[in-house]
């Protein structure tokens, strides 16, 4: 029976495919029925996989630097302890044996089960400590997915796949940078989490907030997704599939026909030039910018560089991804953010997290708290700026005195290599970014100090509007239109300009062509999003008159009658 699901679109355009069910559970695995002769190649697939895991575990603990944090071997003895655990490495194979199931499926059961004992513990910090449970079956995991059961269908690779899944993180996300699926839908998650911001980076349409998708749709039923309207229509019969096949052709073709501007200038109809530079996670996005045109790397979110792992990016490891994407930009600027780790980018071997985490020890507070691991970053930061002309931006600044300490480590970082007689960029700009209300209010004193700035919307609006970015109960009071926001960035812009510094907005409103002519309002003229989002802004860019922008960009900054507000969008836009 055809039934219609709205929620919120993450990524836009049209996939029709079949549903891929992830598990419920927070290690999102497949289920498959074995048959019988196939049972004991599985059961030993898992005791490979569980010995494997077992040994990178031990090389990480034996290769633990020096300047890591003393969380790091206490956190990696505990998880070699989690895994020589029965419940860990003998039970699953029971389970294997009973059900004829996959061993990911079996291992995720059994982790269901611990997860729900700890959830009985009273002492908070016990209970915590499921965590470890689930990150220790995650590692295992990976493990057999580098190892693919014989009984995977191929299909289920294929790129027709919808994967359809409670919730995934951004460093699951990560993962399927490597996967081809047609669309993704999740049953949690906000439009700015980095979940989403990684969909619309790897181009493919999503819909998040959905809330029953997991338990409504079947394995291998069919489903049009549709991302720009945030809908997803199971079971289609023919007549709505025809008609979202048209759909889709026609999304196919406007894509296709934004690639002729690919090396156009982007300057307004008055001739205003307009900076447009990429977002980037990993140095594996660099084909994507390249195709985007992109004049530039406004955002390199380096923390993506320690997810999904156990240890550290060692400096040499740094440096190289940091050379890696100035050399390929040449002389193209390349602004790479220090470390943002922290909220809803956790590495596993961080602080214990808190009950507010956004609010807690994420980005600049984290490395100063680490000064050690900041060091390292900085490191290699300043010894790839040798190789091109790279940028550095601190995230989340909110005060004067983090600012101070973090200027004194680059300069303390500039001396020793100095010492060491390594070369490095002795100018390398250092700009902030304003993503905190507090920042944004004092953005000329923050100017001054500093080379450019750098508008991090996604959690400038957050924190103004008391909104998590990735809860999707909250998701309809997160409002980038909203009059307060709209006067924290043009107070920035303006602030900027005052001192001589360069004002980019980095967050996801740069990237979203509905907005781009209320930013030229306000006064932008440095846009970075991700790469599959340039050429439609360009295009806007390309279709705009400052002066009619900035008019109708100062009426929807001073409207206070929400209701108002889609119109004089529209007007704006039209
Ligand atoms: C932002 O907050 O707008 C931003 C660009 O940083 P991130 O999305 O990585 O938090
Ligand atoms: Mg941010």
């Amino acid at each position: 029976m055809s039934f219609t699901l709205h929620g919120i679109g993450a990524s836009s355009g049209i996939a029709i495919g079949r549903a891929h069910l992830a598990s419920p559970s927070r290690v999102e695995v497949a289920h498959y029925v074995l048959p019988a002769d196939q049972i004991d190649s599985e059961i030993k697939r898992f005791e490979q996989a569980v010995e494997q895991t077992r040994e990178e575990l031990r090389n990480l603990r034996s290769q633990i630097p020096a300047h890591a944090p003393a969380e790091l071997p206490a956190f990696l003895d505990m998880h070699l302890l989690i895994l020589d655990d029965n419940m860990i490495d003998e039970e699953p194979k029971r389970l294997i044996q009973e059900q004829q199931c996959n061993a990911e499926w079996a291992l995720t059961q059994q982790m269901e089960a611990l997860v729900a004992r700890f959830d009985e513990i009273e002492d908070a910090y016990l209970r915590s400590r499921q965590e470890d449970v689930v990150q220790v079956v995650q590692r295992v995991i990976k493990t057999l997915v580098g190892h693919p059961s014989t009984a995977l269908p191929q299909a289920e690779l294929a790129e027709e796949c919808v994967l359809v899944a409670h919730e995934l993180t951004p460093a699951d996300m990560i993962l399927f940078k490597n996967t081809k699926f047609a669309a993704f839908i999740t049953d949690l998650g906000g439009s700015t989490s980095h979940t989403a911001i990684l969909a619309r980076g790897l181009g493919i349409p999503a819909v998040m907030a959905l809330h029953q998708a997991r338990s409504l749709i079947h394995d291998h039923e069919w489903i049009i997704v549709d991302g720009r309207e945030g809908v997803v229509i199971v079971d289609p019969d023919e007549k709505v599939l025809e008609e979202y096949r048209a759909k889709q052709a026609k999304w196919r073709h406007e894509t296709e026909k934004l690639k002729k501007l690919k090396t156009s200038r982007a300057v307004t109809l008055d001739g205003a030039a307009i900076e447009l530079y990429a977002n980037i996670e990993l140095p594996e996005d660099m084909p994507a910018v390249k195709e985007s045109g992109a004049q530039g790397i406004g955002l390199f979110r380096s923390e993506f560089l320690f997810l999904n792992r156990d240890d550290l990016p060692s400096e040499e490891e740094q440096f190289e991804a940091y050379r890696t994407v100035l050399k390929e930009m040449g002389d193209k600027p390349v602004t790479i953010r220090t470390l943002d780790l922290g909220a809803d980018k956790q590495a596993p071997w961080g602080h214990t997290v808190a009950d507010n985490p956004a609010l807690g020890l994420r980005a600049i507070r984290l490395c100063l708290a680490e000064p050690r691991l900041f060091e390292t970053q900085l490191r290699a930061i300043l010894r790839a700026s040798a190789h091109g002309k790279a940028r550095i931006l601190i995230p989340m600044l909110g005060n004067f005195g983090e600012l101070r300490s973090t200027l004194q480590l680059i300069e303390s970082c500039k001396q020793n290599l100095r010492d060491q007689k390594i070369k490095f960029d002795d100018h390398i700009p250092v700009g902030g970014m304003i993503e905190i209300p507090a920042a944004a209010l004092l953005a000329d004193q923050f100017a001054k100090q500093l080379d450019f700035l750098s508008i991090g919307t996604n959690d400038l609006i957050q924190y103004t509007l008391a909104i998590d970015r990735a809860d999707d109960a909250v998701a309809h009071l997160y409002d980038p239109l909203h009059p307060a926001v709209l006067h924290l960035i043009q107070h920035t812009i303006k602030s900027g300009k005052k001192s001589g510094r360069h004002v980019s907005v980095c967050g996801e409103m740069a990237g979203d062509p509905r907005l781009t002519r209320l930013l030229l309002g306000l006064g932008l003229r440095h846009f970075s999003m991700q790469p599959a989002s340039i050429l439609a802004v360009k295009q806007q860019v390309m279709r705009s008159m400052l002066d009619e922008v900035t008019d109708h960009a100062q009426r929807l900054q001073k409207n206070t009658d929400p209701e108002k507000t889609p119109s004089l969008l529209d007007k704006l836009n039209s």
